[in-house]
């Protein structure tokens, strides 16, 4: 058996990430409408009908757009916290009580056959979670929106087997690109986005036998390219001695398509 994650769209213009173990399947985010979501599952050969649930990030509109529809249509339950719920209003206000679950920061919970815990990340929303979730003795760890890996972060991030990380932009074409300077300001300060050079340099320090496949996501459309991300991602760990001879395997995510389904055996 093995556990498949696909991601239907990863970036500033909507993120969704599919994980399954076969039996099963869990969303995380619904940053792209409902019927793109249905569409990109329907392509994959996933039915609606073996998706348990929606597992929330934050309150960005590119992480909830389509959350609403899929708990209309689909009757799917949304899991986050108390703070992101409360964050997310008038889409909360919507939303059948039924469909909401309210989740612990850091306490265990079960769903579809996955045992899940939330973490809290430094972003500019009221709260943003990332999600680290365990099948048998995998690990995956999703964490898209963060201005800096902190100390509660770091050991969910550095126990993954599959890591879904950010790398939203490279230093250069922030600091030269067109954005006004309080933007730039924002996303690079530490509860904005992860840097090429930050991710990169944090997944090289703590390089480990057990990390498997890593997905660098949430790639900005004016400030990154997939090249710039990888080649950052090379050199950090370069300097490091690191030979990359396949392990981990390394990919960038798209941020309009969906990804190849990446598969972990269990
Ligand atoms: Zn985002
Ligand atoms: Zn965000």
């Amino acid at each position: 058996m093995a556990l498949e994650f696909c991601s239907l769209s990863s970036g500033s213009s909507g993120n969704c990430y599919y994980l399954g173990n076969g039996f099963h399947g869990i969303l995380i985010d619904a940053g792209i409408s409902g019927a793109a979501i249905r569409k990109a599952l329907k392509n994959l050969g996933v039915s609606m009908q073996t998706i348990m649930g929606v597992l929330i990030t934050h309150n960005h509109s590119d992480h909830v757009r389509g959350l609403y529809p899929l708990t209309v249509k689909n009757h799917l339950p949304a899991f986050t916290s108390h703070k992101v719920w409360e964050s997310l209003g008038y889409v909360k206000d919507k939303i059948s009580s039924d469909c909401i679950r309210e989740i612990g920061l850091q306490q265990k919970f079960h769903l579809a056959g996955f045992t899940i815990e939330a973490f809290p990340v430094s972003h500019d929303a009221p709260e943003t979670i990332g999600f680290h979730i365990c099948s048998g003795d995998k690990k995956i760890t999703i964490a898209t929106d963060l201005g800096h890996i902190c100390q509660t972060a770091a050991p969910y991030i550095k126990a993954a087997n599959l890591l879904v990380i950010e790398s939203n932009y490279d230093e250069e074409m922030l600091v030269n690109g067109k954005y006004p300077y309080f933007l730039k300001e924002r996303v690079r300060s530490d509860h904005g986005h992860l840097g090429n050079h930050q991710t990169s340099a944090f997944l090289a320090e703590n390089m480990s036998e057990h990390l498997s496949h890593i997905c660098l996501a949430h790639l900005s459309q004016n400030n990154n390219s997939p090249e710039k991300a990888m080649d950052t991602l090379r050199k950090s760990f370069l300097e490091k001695g690191i030979a990359l001879n396949g392990k981990p395997q390394i990919m960038v995510l798209n941020r309009n398509m969906p990804s190849e389904m990446i598969k972990v055996n269990l």
